[in-house]
């Protein structure tokens, strides 16, 4: 009998000792979740991105549900899934990955695009997850969720100006009224988005705050027909399209033939290598061979370099009234003229050139062409010693082969300030200026911006009428 006595009190202790492994496992807390985006709002696009702390990244359960009145709709389940560690669910992007001994990364799209019952309105995203406690006989859990709100409502675009005209190679205008304000917009040509600016600046005559200036080109080498649109965006990834009315002048392009001398090449090739050490030729004493490169690739590092300089571009409008030519300059060469360049009666490469050449004078003052920022000031591979000036709202301009350049980056200049001097530094035959318009990095003809008549009929007509009195804004009935 006392056996019996012992062994039921020694089965007692164990199933109390057991009640409290049981008890305390499921004291200890769940996974730690973080919602770190949607912040406030998701739309048409909208990223969730979930942060979950975990002893060894372990989980039981992994859930995501998005709750709106009383639809609900399954986001993310850890279930049917592999161990946690870089899969990916079939037909979805979602991605659940381990970022460190402890946590697990969950992120996947959660917009209208992903979610199609998504309704304007409130929305609740609730995380539940699980870890395995107890070795395994016992799970706790936890949650978080996250209030946002879902705006499928677009932003509102309406084009202000008209009569847009464009030359093929050239520039345009376009201004227009986003609503709300704080949306993304521009001018979409083709594959390249040219973004509007808040109106303000030299010639603007209005303070309105949803009016916006959008300057745009069809690049020499676009197809005429490439469609041309205004589009708006916002954060939650809804979007607006609106087209306007314009005429396109498609332009035939000059083909020019360039003799290479060896002469030539003695002079132009080992200056351009000396003063670009990181740029590797295989046999520097090969100049032909040398010059084809300094043609072809660093003339692709150079129009990379140039790009870049356009994100260093003022907000605002700051030239005034038509540029300005160089004084007495004759133009040796066009803007993308098809340039053949034959070596000893044989053809050896074909490249564009963008821009105009301007000789005058061998050491002839340089002016700026209008008012505006210096960006770069200094050597530029093929360009020499180089100038590009920024005139705001990614309108630039740039001065290649001087002699001397007397700016510095950062100053301000004005309409006709000496520059520098006219040389023949970088890819120059004789002492001339090579001139270029940019927008946004590109290159883009000159000759419309010399013309006061066309400054004045694009732009400047565009934004004196946009000065009138604005029609009253649309209504917009979500909260954003
Ligand atoms: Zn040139």
């Amino acid at each position: 009998m006392d056996f019996m006595k012992k062994l039921i009190g020694i089965i007692v202790l164990l199933a109390i000792a057991a009640g409290i492994a049981w008890y305390a496992a499921g004291r200890q807390p769940g996974p730690l979740i973080a919602i770190t985006s949607p912040q406030a709002v998701i739309g048409h696009s909208g990223d969730l991105s979930v942060q979950i702390d975990t002893p060894s990244g372990k989980l039981s359960s992994l859930d995501v549900v998005l709750e709106q009145g009383t639809t609900r709709v399954p986001v993310f389940s850890l279930e049917g899934r592999g161990p946690a560690g870089g899969t990916a669910e079939q037909g979805t992007a979602s991605q659940l990955v381990r970022q460190g001994p402890n946590r697990l990364l969950l992120s996947r799209p959660i917009g209208k695009r992903e979610i199609p019952q998504l309704v304007q309105g409130n929305a609740q995203i609730i995380v539940t997850a699980s870890r395995p406690v107890l070795f395994g006989y016992r799970r706790v859990q936890s949650t978080a969720s996250r209030a946002v709100t879902v705006d499928l409502t677009p932003p509102i675009i309406s084009v202000v100006s008209t009569g847009h005209y464009i030359n093929q190679g050239g520039s345009e205008l376009v201004v227009y009224r986003v609503s709300p304000a704080n949306v993304a917009s521009g001018v979409q040509v083709g594959p390249y988005e040219y973004p509007g600016y808040p109106a303000s600046g030299a010639h603007i005559v209005t303070h309105d705050p949803g009016l916006r200036v959008a300057f745009f080109a069809l690049l020499w080498n676009q197809d005429p027909n490439t469609p041309i649109s205004l589009y708006a965006r916002d954060d939650a990834g809804n979007e607006a399209h609106a087209t306007f009315d314009y005429r396109v002048f498609p332009k035939a392009f000059r083909h020019s033939r360039i003799n290479i001398s060896d002469s030539f090449l003695q002079k132009v090739v080992p200056p351009i290598l000396q003063n670009n050490p990181g740029f590797k030729v295989a046999d520097p004493s090969n100049l032909l061979a040398s010059f084809l490169r300094i043609n072809g690739d660093l003339r692709r590092e150079d129009a990379a370099e140039i790009a870049a300089l356009a994100r260093d571009t003022a907000p605002e409008i700051l030239w005034q009234g038509p540029f300005r030519q160089l004084v007495d300059s004759a133009v040796e060469a066009g803007f993308a003229d098809q340039r053949t360049y034959v070596h000893d009666g044989e053809v050896i490469d074909h490249q564009v050139h963008l821009g105009y050449d301007l000789a005058s004078t061998a050491g002839a003052p340089v002016y700026a062409a209008n008012r505006g920022r210096v960006v770069h000031a200094g050597w530029l591979d093929i360009y020499g010693n180089c100038v590009i000036i920024d005139h705001g709202m990614g309108l630039q301009s740039l001065y290649g082969h001087m002699a001397s350049v007397e700016v510095k980056v950062g100053q301000m200049v004005d309409k006709g300030t000496e520059i520098g001097r006219e040389g023949e530094t970088g890819l120059a035959g004789g002492y001339h200026v090579h001139f270029t318009m940019l927008l946004d990095g590109n290159a883009i003809t000159p000759i419309d911006w010399w013309s006061p008549k066309w400054v004045q009929d694009r732009i400047l007509r565009k934004l004196e009428e946009a000065g009138a009195p604005a029609p009253p804004a649309a209504g917009r009935t979500a909260s954003r």
